[in-house]
């Protein structure tokens, strides 16, 4: 080795010494650093991950926005559809409100509906939508063709769909063929106690296949359809069962008009009887009653005692027959409408008054005691003054005679509306229940031991009630047998 190439080693050597020098530490300190250099690359690898799966999420959220949106507009379609379907109460009417634009909603374009009609042993259309009239011929006969299939179905009680899947009720080349649709929905109608029917609603859009968001909605209107049909069966029911009434109404009503008229014509010639047999029997009478006096007075020569006697019986039995005659004559002329009741300002406890004074004798006679309660603003009617004396005499007079001694007989008025109500009560043996409507009939005496005693007609209640009607009020009675009877009455207030 020449001394210049010695040199030129010990410089290649002074020089690249501190090179490697360098270079080993920095190799040393990369060994350091790589640790943190993964540890950095492995956050990135975090950071790649965390990206992809919010890109992922975001698309389901999307997605997940998309089909809540679609829910949304298939509920406000649903909505829209059962107020509609519910304002009817026509089974038509509800079938045919279903119009394509609440199908669309859903973004389906097909649709039709059955119900069975147990007449004719078949599935009948009710709507269609989207079909041709020869497509949906096809379905009817595709659906009447396996009838018991379909009704299984509706009994089954369960919706179908091309998710949840047809169970063979329509096969995938049926629906393609016949219901001309990639996707569908199938419901029976619900409540199925009466109706049997079915509802089918598809698409071809391979952009809006069915969901299951659908499926609940299609359910819910397949409910809501069977409702408003068992609505209208119900109306349409009570519909029936009323004009069914009516009719009865109107037909019992024709029966009632006739046999009313039929009693107003024999009423009619019975108080036409009455009258003319009253009046015919007034002369003859008045001639007895008068021969009978003029007997009595003795003119025509004196009268052994018991002539004289029998005289007076005929006399008095003429005077009772006459009263008699004069009622019968006055319930006739009343039910005619002969006789026109005045109408003037009556005082009850005036007219009481002059009643309790004609009555005195008997009253005394039987020590019975007449008390009137008639308060200052219930005692004007209007009436006729005769007429009402009449009935507080008669009711007065059955009260003295019905009321053992020491008993009490009470008049009292109260105004009800614009009539004034006067009550009659006393406390004697009272009218039994079965009786209280009868005594108002002519010549009905109740069958006790103080009528088969005191003498009477049986037509002064008759005479009363006709009186107290033909004023425009009512009379009526409330008695307890052993205990008293209080009959009361209306006449309109004198205001
Ligand atoms: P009459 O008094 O002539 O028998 P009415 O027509 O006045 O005829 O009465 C019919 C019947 O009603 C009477 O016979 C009597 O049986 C019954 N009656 C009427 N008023 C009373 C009364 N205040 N208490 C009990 N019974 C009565």
């Amino acid at each position: 080795m020449s001394h210049l190439d010695k040199i030129l080693l010990v410089v290649y050597i002074l020089t690249t010494l501190p090179l490697a020098v360098i270079l080993i530490y920095k190799i040393s300190r990369l060994n350091q650093l790589m640790p943190k250099f993964n540890s950095v690359k492995k956050s990135l690898d975090d950071m790649d991950e965390q990206a992809k799966l919010i890109v992922r999420t975001d698309m389901e959220l999307n997605k997940i926005q998309e089909a809540l949106d679609k829910k949304i507009t298939g509920l406000y379609a649903l909505q829209r559809l059962s107020r509609i379907i519910s304002m009817t109460l026509e089974e038509d009417q509800i079938f045919k409100r279903i119009q394509p634009e609440y199908l669309e909603d859903l973004g389906l374009e097909r649709g039709c509906g059955f119900l069975w009609d147990d007449g004719h042993k078949q599935f009948a259309l009710r709507f269609s939508i989207g079909y041709t009239e020869d497509e949906i011929n096809a379905i009817k006969s595709f659906i009447n063709n396996n009838q018991k299939q379909c009704l299984n179905f509706i009994t089954s009680d369960k919706t179908l769909s091309s998710i949840s899947g047809l169970n063979d009720l329509i096969t995938a080349q049926q629906l393609n063929t016949i219901f001309k649709v990639i996707s569908c929905i199938i419901s029976p109608l619900l409540p199925q106690q009466n109706n049997r029917g079915l509802i089918f609603v598809g698409t071809q859009n391979p952009e809006t296949v069915v969901t299951e968001g659908d499926e609940e909605l299609i359910k819910i209107l397949a409910t809501q359809l069977g409702q408003a049909l068992e609505n209208a069966r119900l109306f349409e029911k009570s519909w029936r069962a009323q004009q069914e009434l009516e009719k009865k109404v109107i037909e019992r009503t024709h029966e009632l008009t006739v046999a009313l008229e039929e009693v107003k014509k024999i009423s009619d010639r019975k108080t036409n009887f009455v009258s003319s047999v009253s009046h015919e029997l007034r002369t003859p009478l008045t001639s007895i009653k008068g021969y009978a006096a003029i007997l009595l007075t003795g003119k025509l020569g004196d009268l052994p005692k018991d002539v004289r006697e029998r005289l007076e019986k005929i006399n008095r039995h003429s005077d009772e027959l006459v009263h008699m005659v004069n009622e019968l004559l006055d319930i006739a002329r009343i039910e005619s409408g002969r006789v026109i009741m005045r109408s003037e300002i009556c005082g009850l406890q005036e007219t009481a008054s002059k009643v309790e004074d004609l009555l005195s004798g008997q009253l005394k006679e039987r020590a019975l005691y007449l008390n009137t309660g008639i308060a200052q603003d219930t005692n004007l009617v209007l009436a006729d003054k005769i007429q009402l004396e009449r009935v507080l005499i008669n009711l007065i007079s059955n009260a003295i005679k019905f009321t053992p001694a020491q008993g009490r007989i009470t008049i009292t008025s109260r105004k009800i509306d614009k009539m004034i109500r006067v009550d009659v009560s006393d406390t004697g043996c009272g009218i039994p229940e079965e009786a209280q409507e009868a005594i108002f009939e002519e010549f009905f005496r109740v069958d006790n031991a103080i009528n088969q005693e005191v003498k009477g007609t049986g037509l002064g209640l008759s005479l009363v009630k006709h009186i107290v009607e033909a004023h425009g009020g009512k009379i009526w009675v409330k008695s307890k047998p052993g205990s008293g009877t209080t009959f009361s009455f209306t006449l309109p207030a004198a205001e």
